[in-house]
């Protein structure tokens, strides 16, 4: 590790702060590695080290110029009125790494209640997880939560069902805290009353090391809550950061748990892995650990999805612009292909039922909203009518359907993971613009047109004649 100005801003990706040579208060003495023994136990605060190791405000990199406005304005409400405040989660983690933190989050040993006296805008929402919070102008929003802990086991109570809210609601000491949050690197707090950094779990080694490490047993704490196991891969792909092989293999052992998980939940965690740009990486990596059967109801991938889910992540990049029936239609082109293959001349209508019937089941497993599956669905069919090819009836009509042009960006990310034709897109991309029918000569693929009705002949005067 190397010592530096505390003055000095760590570049991107790079942690800035010393242990060892500076000050540092706390710090095992011994020299032993505590974390790694620690984590072949369960979570279990009282095995570890009592001392967290504590790094001064000249031994880090973190400055309050750094932090939003309004959250120092409670942190500090909070300190002066006698309670700890905290910066916890990932925001100290990516200040860390010289990242920009995507939301700032406090802890204190302040009950919901007390912080609420303490604000006039401040809500208390959740109804097994009290949280406050606490709201500035009409977007922001700032979450307090109380220090918690993981209960032993014999204080729970004797009915089952009152377990989750149980263990939900045990007010801890921010040490008992930093032990029940899921990774080293998340479990760092920022100390508001002397800009210290305290780190109980070894999360400040890690980040020096680039690795991601589950808190206590990693199958004890995925089977407590699968849905780590999908963070697990999101941070690591987001982080480049590793994960050690007994991680990897937890997943894998622990894989089937995950069905188990709210849907609502998995949902919202996947969508954040297309924020993030890391839902390819992510998926492709759950599909090879065997998590994304289960994580996705059974989902299977064609050939390219992952290259296209990569290429549609390059066009999220701009923040905020993640469409989910995009990478609903993404997810499912790939089968879509094989159902309906462009050769074969499918009825429109035959071709929306089979985009309707690959969807479902996905879109039932996550309840999607039907509006959502509708879009997906019309991506799809405007996808088939693009690779059909020019110089069919109803283009016009199709040009103007509100779906087109997403569709016709589909087209053009199935094209480049594809290799298809370009001009063909560039064409329709034409035909798009001025809304009027592609006056280009038809293109249509090769092949043998199997599904047509055969056209009916006119009567001729002879027929008629005829009788
Ligand atoms: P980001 O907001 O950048 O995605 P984050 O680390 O802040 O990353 P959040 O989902 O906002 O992630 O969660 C905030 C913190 O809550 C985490 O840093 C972690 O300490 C804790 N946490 C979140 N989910 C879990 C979980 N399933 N188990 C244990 N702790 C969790
Ligand atoms: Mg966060």
């Amino acid at each position: 590790m190397t010592t530096r100005n505390a003055a000095e801003l760590p570049s991107r990706g790079e942690i800035c702060y010393t242990v060892g040579t500076l000050p540092v208060v706390g710090f095992p003495k011994d020299g032993k590695d505590h974390w790694n023994s620690m984590a072949s136990s369960a979570v279990n605060s009282s095995a570890a080290p009592a001392d967290p190791t504590i790094l001064p405000r000249p031994a880090h990199s973190i400055s309050r110029s750094q932090i939003d406005e309004n959250t120092l304005k409670v942190l500090y409400r909070l300190h002066r009125n006698g309670y700890q405040a905290h910066l916890v989660g990932g925001s100290v983690r990516d200040l860390l790494l010289g990242r920009t933190p995507k939301d700032f989050d406090i802890g204190t040993d302040a009950t919901p209640q007390q912080v609420k006296k303490l604000f006039r805008n401040c809500f208390l929402v959740g109804r097994r997880f009290r949280l406050a919070h606490i709201r500035f102008g009409r977007d922001q929003v700032i979450e307090v939560a109380t220090f918690r802990r993981h209960p032993h086991p014999d204080e729970l109570p004797e009915d089952p069902e009152e377990h989750g809210t149980f263990l939900q609601n045990q007010f801890g000491t921010p040490r008992e805290d930093a032990f029940r949050r899921d990774f080293t690197i998340n479990a760092l707090f920022y100390n508001i009353a002397d800009f210290s950094i305290v780190d109980h779990v070894g999360g400040l080694q890690d980040l020096e090391n680039r690795r991601l490490r589950v808190i206590g047993d990693p199958g004890v704490r995925f089977a407590e809550d699968p849905v780590r196991m999908l963070r697990a891969l999101e941070f690591s792909a987001r982080l480049g950061f590793t994960l050690d092989p007994e991680t990897l293999d937890a997943i894998t052992g622990k894989a089937h748990l995950i069905a188990e998980a709210a849907s609502a939940r998995v949902r919202e965690e996947l969508l954040e892995l297309f924020r993030h740009g890391v839902g390819a990486e992510v998926l492709q990596r759950a599909q090879s650990l065997g998590l994304l059967q289960p994580l996705m109801g059974g989902y299977q991938p064609g050939e390219s999805t992952f290259k296209l889910l990569a290429s549609l992540n390059q066009h999220f990049r701009t923040p905020g612009s993640v469409d989910e029936a995009m990478i609903l239609a993404g997810l499912f082109i790939d089968r879509f292909w094989h159902k309906c293959p462009v050769q074969a001349s499918l009825p429109i209508n035959e071709v929306l039922l089979s985009a309707g019937h690959l969807l479902t089941p996905y879109c039932n497993h996550f309840r999607l909203a039907h509006g959502l599956r509708h879009q997906a669905r019309e991506m799809l069919v405007g996808c088939y009518r693009f690779a059909r090819g020019l110089g069919h009836r109803g283009q016009k009509r199709f040009l103007l359907n509100p779906e087109t042009p997403r569709a016709l960006e589909m087209f053009q990310l199935w094209n480049q993971a594809n290799g298809g034709d370009p001009a063909l897109v560039e064409i329709w991309k034409k035909a798009l613009h001025t809304g009027h029918e592609p006056t280009e000569k038809p293109v249509r693929p090769p092949g043998r047109r199997t599904h047509h009705r055969p056209r009916r002949r006119r009567r001729s005067k002879n027929d008629l004649a005829r009788g």
